[in-house]
């Protein structure tokens, strides 16, 4: 995620929306009874102290087949979720989440099953009690005028967004509920299938690659796209719209598809190559790229943010330039193949992608790393500095703290271990925990293994503290 226009940062931040967890939803287990229990109910929330709604309990999705059509004139959405899934416990009911929309029918393992809304928790009760460790498999067939959300720190809309000629779909942190049901936390990885029936005209872009040409029939066009790799939610997309497309691939052999809203036909082929050149550059530093396509997308939803959703960045209302599009890339390995385990250390993500901004821009010849460095660090009165990057802060998630001193910190570590150590920590990190969650104390574990070095002291001050370190 890049913030592009001051303006978005200043939305106010609303909590809650009204969420409220199901009776005996607590997380961290609901039954208290003295007879030992082998079947109970799923947390409505997936543990993450911050976000305490945010996914659920008691199992662990692989995969989601996503069967869906929308009308954008009738801003009507119709949804099929198929949702394989293992227990992590005995199951007697459990959680989704999904926000407004209206749901039909709800089977598991083919058999229909009861099911309540409260806020954003559906909540499903199998007819069979599902046991721990069991693979099961739910169906959802689900309707109606998707609505985007407004909530959790300074974003302004995200989730869901109908446009004059489609939707902007962008979902971080917490918007895929928007659209499907999830369990929405980037602490449950799965693959995803996306079949999108739209009027014939538009074009649906999803993640991954598609996995047949468009079908056309009576009016209507389906694009199946499939990400075969595990992906969080808040990186799945359906974007749809009139686009201009680029197909190819990067130097390196790379599969790369550039889209652009017409109205930024002129960067078509602009994008599709800095998004190529890009890859193979961070495939060189950071280690192989960890996905089977590059890319970009501009629509012409003046977001004024951008969002690395994987494999096809988005860019939303605005031309991007060779910066933000190293920062969406630089994602690609550090967010979407390492995703955080919670919010609180969204540094891992920002941080390393504004990092990556900066070794661009030093690549590039402009500005080194050093420089950029100096002029954060000679800025004593930022606020930034009273923002302890390592503590993500619900109501103030995208802060710039998170991004520059989150960036500052690898820059203080790399001139402690050197260059070697450093480098060769990315790409350990990167290839140790391709596909997987990390933590911020998993880093630090790493960095000092590698270079030999005590940390701690460096990290408390650069990501702890709510003051600007005394050097570095
Ligand atoms: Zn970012």
């Amino acid at each position: 995620m890049s913030v592009t226009l001051a303006s978005t940062l200043a939305c106010a931040a609303t909590t809650g929306g009204g969420v409220v967890p199901p009776a005996g939803g607590a997380p961290g287990g609901t039954v208290a009874s003295h007879a030992p229990n082998t079947s109970t109910a799923g947390a409505a929330g997936i543990g993450d102290p911050d976000f305490p709604h945010d996914g659920n309990g008691g199992y662990d999705v692989r995969h989601y087949g996503l069967k869906l059509a929308y009308d954008p004139a009738a801003k009507h959405l119709n949804g099929v979720a198929l949702i394989d899934a293992t227990a992590s416990q005995g199951l007697s009911r459990f959680n989704l989440d999904l926000s407004g929309l209206k749901v039909d029918t709800v089977k598991v393992d083919g058999t229909p099953a009861r099911f309540s809304r409260s806020g954003t928790e559906l909540t499903v009760s199998p007819e069979t009690l599902i046991k721990d460790k069991a693979p099961f498999q739910v169906e959802v067939r689900y309707g109606g005028e998707p609505k985007p959300m407004r909530d959790s720190g300074n974003l302004g809309l995200y989730g869901f967004i109908p446009t004059a000629d489609g939707a902007f779909v962008t979902c971080e942190p917490n918007g895929a509920k928007t659209w499907f049901p999830a369990n929405d936390h980037p602490a449950d990885k799965a693959s995803f299938d996306f079949s999108i029936t739209v009027p014939q005209g538009v074009t649906a872009l999803a993640n991954g690659e598609m996995t047949a040409k468009p079908q056309t029939a009576d009016g209507k066009t389906t694009w199946t796209w499939r990400e075969k790799h595990p992906m969080v939610t808040y990186l799945a997309t359906m974007t749809l719209g009139k686009f201009d497309l680029r197909e190819g691939k990067t130097a390196s052999g790379i599969p790369n598809f550039a889209a652009v809203d017409p109205k930024y036909r002129a960067s078509l082929d602009r994008v599709y190559r800095l998004s190529g050149e890009i890859t193979d550059y961070w495939s060189t530093v950071f280690g192989p790229y960890p996905f089977s396509s590059t890319g970009g997308v501009v629509d012409d939803y003046a977001a004024g943010y951008a969002l690395e959703n994987q494999t096809k960045p988005i860019y939303g209302g605005f031309d991007p330039d060779q910066d933000i599009i190293a920062h969406e890339l630089a994602h690609q390995w550090f967010g979407d193949s390492l995703s955080i385990s919670r919010w609180k250390d969204l540094w891992l993500n920002e941080g390393f992608a504004t990092y990556a901004e900066w070794l661009w821009s030093e690549h590039t010849g402009r500005g080194t790393v050093d420089s950029i460095f100096k002029r954060h660090y000679a800025a004593k009165s930022d606020p930034m500095w009273k923002y302890p990057p390592g503590k993500a802060r619900a109501d103030d998630l995208f802060n710039n703290s998170v991004y520059t001193r989150g960036a500052m910190t690898l820059q203080a570590l790399r001139q402690r271990i050197g260059d070697e150590a450093f480098f060769r920590l990315l790409r350990t990190w990167a290839d140790q925990h391709k596909y997987g969650n990390v933590t911020t104390d998993e880093f630090v574990t790493l960095a000092e293994k590698i270079s030999g070095k005590q940390l701690d002291g460096l990290f408390d001050a650069w990501l702890y503290q709510p003051r600007r370190p005394e050097s570095w």
